[in-house]
């Protein structure tokens, strides 16, 4: 149906006797009720009582209608066009449907009360590929009720609130990293002196010292490579 027919059938709509159509208590008269106190004859069955056919201005025609584009109208509004409306909004609400299912993201299922998220995957093993799985309900393993399908919104904002959570994580990382790097640490280291057991009959002796050296900074939790 185009746009011009839609209009055409407004138009006749339009012109027909407005009001709610009802068919008189001895059914051989169609009538209208514009308002609350006007009783107007849409058609009678007797094209007698309907007084002698007159030439109608709008229409052109001669008949016996009160209002001719009544009769327009309801031969506007027969089968094929009522089937043909139906048959577009039958299509738009198919259509619909498709939109907004593609909003929510596949695979992914959340609880509302423990938020708890399952995400479902097919692994294709013959293709070599992963895709999302199907956001079929299933009850929450802690038994709060049904998961629910995530909306690409929600992950969204999910996704939004995580990565915030991470740079702010990485920034604290980053401040610690740097107060490690920057820190002093003080190692007690031996004393050499001429009458310790550096020494003996005065003689230093440096294999000795270098292994408490090392011993004094590993206990300072300072790692050493002593190569070979
Ligand atoms: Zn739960």
């Amino acid at each position: 149906m185009t746009k011009t027919d839609k209009q055409a059938l407004r138009a006749k709509a339009e012109m027909a006797t407005q009001g709610e159509w009802w068919i008189d208590s001895h059914g051989s008269a169609m009538v209208a009720f514009p308002s609350t106190t006007e009783v107007l004859v849409v058609f009678v069955t007797d094209s007698n009582a309907m007084g002698p056919a007159v030439r109608h201005e709008d229409t052109g025609n001669l008949s016996h209608w009160r209002n001719d584009n009544d009769a327009s109208f309801i031969a506007a509004a027969n089968p094929v066009t009522v089937l043909a409306l139906l048959d577009e909004l039958e299509a738009a609400e198919k259509r619909n449907y498709e939109l907004e299912s593609s909003v929510i993201a596949p695979g992914i299922m959340r609880c509302a009360k423990c938020q708890f998220v399952l995400t479902k995957n097919n692994i294709n093993m013959a293709a070599g590929t992963i895709t999302a799985g199907d956001s079929k309900t299933e009850p929450c393993p802690n038994g709060c009720g049904p998961l629910w399908p995530v909306t690409w919104k929600e992950q969204a904002l999910e996704m939004r609130d995580s990565s915030e959570q991470w740079f702010e994580d990485l920034q604290v990382s980053k401040a610690r990293i740097a107060e490690l790097e920057a820190r002093t640490i003080t190692v007690k280291l031996p004393a050499a002196c001429a009458d310790d057991e550096y020494f003996i009959d005065g003689v230093f002796q440096p294999l000795r010292y270098e292994r408490d050296v090392e011993r004094a900074l590993r206990a300072a939790g300072i790692a050493l490579d002593t190569g070979e």
